[in-house]
């Protein structure tokens, strides 16, 4: 037996291992198994990862440095796919005067429950209230107004990386919280078919980014009326799957029309150079910390964390048996990795022995753990040990970095292949609503099933089952020409009977 399994024995508690289960508990505690209750779970996760803590502020969470940067990770990775498709940061006021919130009035409607707001100011009371953003829309269209006079200023692509504010009952870390960083897109066009394609291409470069490297595969497609964001014409999201089987709408992308734009005189002079003036055409989208809860849910297990590699802090975490001229040699191996581009820890702490840093690295989700002690040395190796499945491969020195890139390569599919099979076994055709009714109080999960396009049906289906549609997928005809952009379905409503004019996918959702 390796030192490495030596000094790894007591804390795997891997699956198959439960025999050695008191031994585990006395290493990874605290956290409460996924089937006991997922929910419990997820807040254990949290807290024991160093993601995120409660404060003394009802509803808001801390964001931990080990959670922030994951975050960063994700902010990155957007960033340049937002810049690469011409789109530019800027900053607007976090607060926004109450006449300017009311103009637009379903805007209002949908918002004014969540809106926190300033009434004072010193100790002077304000002449106006200020509402602290929910969402930017109203401020940033001010601004249009302003900056757009001609066809030649179109189109406005700014993007926005913000913290917004929604009075929240019930929260929870990352997935509801009173105050959330995001990223919101605000975007002006000439022509309606093209604040179309900027919806959808936003829609498809989310899509994109959540699959390639948060390895959460989603659905996309249209919100129905009742589900669209307040004021908008058309809004898109993707969907992922939780491990427990709820949906998660881990974006959106809001086709506006002219709504914002007669509302807030966004206004051009076309290209005709005719006296009247046009109004732009108007779109916005956006993510937020929320994805990192999605994360946590889609790949977790009892032992904690699973990050997949393109978002971890820590791709990699070498953890040295300290002996001899071990920590030399690792560190040595630690700058191999960096040269390549490998992010990589080295736990040369005194103060923790090689078995807890196991556990504590395995719980916090690092995708490869390289454990290095004096026999490797002897031997040219280390031994890498994989999260996801747990694998213990004696790896050679030589031509290491390469194949520490290759088996992250590797985790990231496996990770994603691994989610969608989920998906795909938790995925249910149904054709009456005795099975849509039996699957939603069974194993949970996404339920396809035709749908009439009426707001009634919808509403009963929400509160007799609590599954809500989550999107009508966009089939075989994305063009967003259709009335729901999906194939044409032969069937009936799955609730009425009537016949249905798309395939909705329904579930519980967060
Ligand atoms: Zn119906």
């Amino acid at each position: 037996m390796s030192e490495q399994m030596t000094a790894g024995q007591g804390r795997k508690g891997g699956k198959g291992d439960g025999n050695k289960g008191a031994k585990k508990d006395a290493l990874v505690t605290e956290i409460t198994p996924q089937t006991e209750d997922f929910s419990r779970w997820y807040l254990d996760v949290v807290r024991r990862a160093e993601l995120a803590d409660y404060t003394p502020v009802k509803g808001c969470m801390a964001i931990r440095p080990y959670g922030y940067a994951i975050w960063e990770l994700i902010q990155q990775g957007l960033d340049r796919r937002f810049k690469a498709t011409g789109h530019v940061n800027a900053y607007f006021p976090l607060f926004i005067p109450e006449k300017l919130l009311m103009r637009e009035a379903e805007h209002v409607e949908g918002f004014s429950p969540q809106v926190a707001w300033v009434t004072r100011g010193g100790d002077e009371d304000l002449e106006e209230r200020l509402a602290i953003r929910p969402t930017s829309e109203v401020i940033i269209g001010t601004m249009y107004a302003k900056w757009i006079k001609s066809w030649r200023d179109l189109p406005v692509l700014i993007n926005q990386w913000a913290n917004v504010v929604r009075w929240e009952k019930v929260t929870r870390p990352f997935l509801r919280t009173t105050e959330f960083l995001w990223q919101e897109g605000h975007t002006a066009h000439e022509t309606e078919a093209e604040a179309q394609e900027e919806t959808l291409r936003i829609l498809g470069i989310y899509k994109e980014f959540v699959e390639t490297e948060l390895a959460m595969p989603v659905i996309d497609g249209q919100k129905s009326e009742s589900e669209k964001f307040a004021g908008a014409s058309k809004t898109y999201s993707i969907e992922a799957l939780m491990g427990d089987g709820r949906a998660l709408q881990a974006g959106t992308s809001h086709n506006l029309g002219q709504n914002f734009a007669k509302a807030f005189e966004i206004q051009f002079q076309g290209r005709d150079n005719a006296a009247q003036m046009q109004h732009a055409w108007t779109t916005s989208w956006g993510v937020s910390t929320r994805l990192i809860g999605g994360v946590i849910m889609t790949h977790g297990d009892d032992s904690g964390l699973i990050l997949p590699p393109r978002v971890a802090p820590y791709q990699v975490v070498i953890v040295p048996i300290p002996r001899g001229d071990v920590l030399p040699k690792a560190r040595e191996i630690q700058a191999q990795l960096a040269a390549q581009g490998v992010r990589v820890m080295l736990d040369d702490r005194d103060a923790y022995t090689p078995g807890w840093k196991f556990a504590e690295w395995e719980m916090r989700g690092v995708p490869l753990r390289l454990e290095i002690g004096p026999k490797d040395i002897e031997k040219a190796q280390v031994m890498l040990a994989r999260r996801d499945t747990r694998e213990k491969l004696p790896t050679a020195v030589d031509g290491l970095a390469g194949a520490v890139v290759r088996l992250l390569d590797e985790i990231q599919k496996g990770l994603y292949d691994r989610a969608l099979r989920f998906r795909e076994e938790h995925t249910q055709r149904v054709s009456t609503y005795e099975e849509l009714k039996a699957a939603m109080e069974g194993r949970p999960g996404f339920v396809i099933a035709g749908w009439c396009g009426g707001a009634e049906c919808e509403a009963r289906i929400k509160t007799e089952t609590q599954a809500t549609l989550r999107n009508i997928p966009f089939g075989s005809a994305p063009s967003g020409s259709a009335p729901f952009n999906a194939a044409p379905v032969s069937g009936a409503c799955v609730k009425c009977g009537q016949p249905s004019s798309a395939e909705a996918w329904f579930a519980k959702a967060y």
